[in-house]
This record gives C-alpha cells, sequence and structure tokens, in this order.
C-alpha cells in the first residue's frame, strides 16, 4: 500500500509542503517559513478515500492527473522532436515515423504505470496514495478559469 500525503502550498510564503497522513503534530508548520497553516482533513480522507474534500480548504472541486513530473514530460516531448527531425534529415520518412511511433509506446507505457494524483482546484493541495474517486473527473479548464477569476 503505497503511503498516503497531503501536498500544500503555505499560506504565507506559497511554498510546498508535504505531510503524511494520519498527519503528525508538525502536519501544517511549514517548513520554509515556521507559519502554522490550518490542516483539516476530513473522516474520508483520514481514512484513506474516496476524498469527499479538500483537507486545506474544503473545496469539493477536485480533480485527478496523473502524478508525472513536469520537467519530464517536456523534456520527453523535446527530445521527440529532435529525435525525429534528425532521423527525417537523414533517413526520410520511415525512420522519422519509427522514432515517433516508439515514443508512443514509451510515453504509454509511462503513462500506465504513473499513480494518479488528486488536485484541489481551489489551493493546488495534492493528494496522493489514495482511492480514486468517480466524482473527480480530469482537469476541466473550465472550472480551472472559475477559480482563478
Ligand atoms: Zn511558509
Ligand atoms: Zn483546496
Amino acid at each position: 500500500m503505497t503511503e498516503r500525503s497531503v501536498g500544500y502550498f503555505c499560506d504565507k510564503c506559497s511554498l510546498y509542503n508535504i505531510y503524511a497522513l494520519p498527519p503528525p503534530e508538525t502536519a501544517g508548520k511549514c517548513e520554509h517559513c515556521g507559519h502554522s497553516n490550518e490542516i483539516r482533513p476530513s473522516a474520508a480522507v483520514l481514512a484513506g478515500g474516496p476524498i469527499d474534500r479538500c483537507p486545506q480548504c474544503d473545496n469539493l472541486r477536485l480533480y485527478h492527473r496523473k502524478d508525472f513530473p513536469q520537467q519530464l514530460g517536456c523534456a520527453a516531448v523535446t527530445a521527440t522532436i529532435v529525435l525525429s527531425s534528425v532521423a527525417y534529415a537523414l533517413w526520410h520518412f520511415p525512420a522519422a515515423l519509427a522514432v515517433l511511433v516508439t515514443a508512443s509506446i514509451a510515453d504509454y507505457a509511462l503513462y500506465h504505470r504513473l499513480s494518479d494524483v488528486t488536485v484541489c482546484y481551489r489551493c493546488h493541495a495534492e493528494l496522493r496514495g489514495f482511492e480514486t474517486s468517480v466524482e473527480h473527473g480530469a482537469f476541466d479548464m473550465h472550472t480551472a478559469e472559475e477559480y482563478d477569476a
């Protein structure tokens, strides 16, 4: 069983903190500036899910995404473009196609091995290691815009 944890951004300095569940006594205290952030994981969250609300801001709107490091994703895309361009220049179309196909198979394999992370639309808290709830869909741009406005 994977460890359950909550990642959140400090109210005061906006830096990222993470605590495991059940929350230790120090949970909520920012490791960067020492600010005490309020944490209030619901009973469902403490029990391992399905997650009903955000443990940091009580928001009910959450979404799932793959727990994929952003930088890695960009690097993979860039590498694919560069490699396929080089292959095209050197060996023309079939080689370029082979690079693209190989890259998408690799992406697919990687994607399915990644775990899910549930994210709060409002405060961007991240919940890992939970049973995911069907109520929370994939990221929705319109919902996100409502919160940014
Ligand atoms: Zn802080
Ligand atoms: Zn939240």
